[in-house]
């Protein structure tokens, strides 16, 4: 397992395009959105409408290319500082 300390990631890079501009990238990461419940009627599950609360869930995140419009991995080594 490669120390990152000792092989910091200095560029991102599409592997998709080769686009290295960090403002034409983006973070997605998988967010959990709840609705309540109203019953069931006529056989038909009701839902509220919006609800602004979920989280976060941190699953599958990934970049991606305003370039290409493709997605891909964080690179092994990143290390990423979420302030
Ligand atoms: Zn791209």
């Amino acid at each position: 397992m490669a120390n990152p300390e000792a092989n910091p990631v200095t560029e991102l890079k599409c592997p998709h395009c080769g686009n290295t501009k960090h403002e034409r990238m983006e973070v997605l990461e998988e967010y959990t959105h709840i609705r309540e419940l109203n019953g069931i009627v006529d056989g038909v599950l009701v839902l509220e409408g919006e609800t602004s609360t979920g989280w976060d869930s941190g699953e599958n995140e990934r970049l991606s290319c305003k370039e290409c419009g493709r997605d891909f991995p964080f690179p092994k080594d990143l290390r990423v500082d979420y302030t």
